[in-house]
């Protein structure tokens, strides 16, 4: 029996039995394996991280497009950096979106997770909202003079490519590319483990946006606990709805959810008293 170790951690470790190996290779930038594990279903890893398994790719998923979304409430235009499994694409294009934009540094990612595990863009790349960049996201924030309502900023953890995702120059090219009352989220890490990332990240977005803060989703295989989601905007308001405002407004969209309902997004910006202290330290 051979197992799957993740290596994020130093002195923790997540093991997933392999119940079939489907790729493995190393592509310009990162080294992609993608696995069968029981109970979990499919499941990519980079450089020895897992990134999205089938069995719960729901939840990151969910939270990360359908809060903002909702707290937003008329984003038209969408800027995803990262997300290359395509699973972001396929939640934001079930709303009213004009296009969205997808900046993936990896190609192989977006070639590999269609040919594997097609459930999670489930064809999400095909829809003509859809507009695929393949570059650097740090390079194309600084360059681009476009303008979004929402960045989602899907990335890996800040080793490797996806490292300049977490610095204070990139997260301030994005807050130029918001719209007014434009919301940015990001990828946080599990604070439990990863505590440094929390207050680095909040010290950047303390000193860019006049709301920032986190919110919370407790997805399985991001072990450690609740994962935090990075949230910036200057709109303090997109965080303060009511649960019926939510609701109305979910209602109002003709898809349905596993994880995500009017309830849990008021509940998610509720924080753990141990990550409120880590923003007072940040
Ligand atoms: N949900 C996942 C998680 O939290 O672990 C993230 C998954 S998604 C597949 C992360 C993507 O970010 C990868 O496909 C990777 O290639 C991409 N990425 C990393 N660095 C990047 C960069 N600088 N610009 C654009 N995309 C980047």
């Amino acid at each position: 029996m051979s197992w799957f170790n993740e290596t994020l951690y130093p002195s923790w470790r997540q093991s997933f039995q392999i119940a079939k190996t489907l790729y493995e290779d190393k592509s310009e930038f990162q080294e992609l394996v993608i696995f069968e594990a029981p109970g979990f279903g499919r499941v990519l890893t980079l450089d020895g991280v897992v990134q999205v398994t089938e069995g719960d790719e729901y939840v990151y998923h969910e939270m990360l497009a359908h809060v903002p979304m909702l707290a937003h409430g008329a984003v038209r235009e969408v800027l995803i950096i990262g997300g290359g499994d395509g699973g972001m694409l396929r939640e934001v294009l079930k709303h009213p979106v004009t296009r969205a934009t997808m900046v993936e540094i990896d190609r192989s990612v977006i070639d590999l997770c269609t040919q594997y595990m097609p459930s999670i863009s489930d064809g999400a790349f095909e829809d003509p909202r859809a507009e695929i960049v393949i570059a650097d996201g740090l390079k194309y924030v600084a360059e681009t003079d476009r303008r979004f309502d929402l960045i989602i900023v899907d990335s890996t953890d800040p080793i490797g490519p996806g490292e300049v995702l977490f610095s204070e120059a990139f997260y301030a090219d994005c807050r130029a590319r918001l719209n007014p009352g434009g919301i940015i989220v990001t990828q946080n890490g599990v604070p439990f483990l990863q505590a440094e990332e929390l207050k680095s990240s909040y010290a950047k977005f303390r000193r860019l946006f006049q709301d920032p803060g986190f919110f919370v989703a407790a997805v399985p295989t991001y072990v450690g606990g609740f994962m935090t989601l990075g949230w910036g905007s200057d709109e303090a308001s997109h965080r303060q709805h009511s649960v019926e405002e939510i609701r109305r407004r979910f209602e109002a969209r003709p898809f349905k959810t596993r994880y995500y309902n009017p309830e849990i997004h008021v509940a998610s910006f509720a924080l753990p008293q141990f990550v409120r202290d880590m923003m007072k330290e940040a």
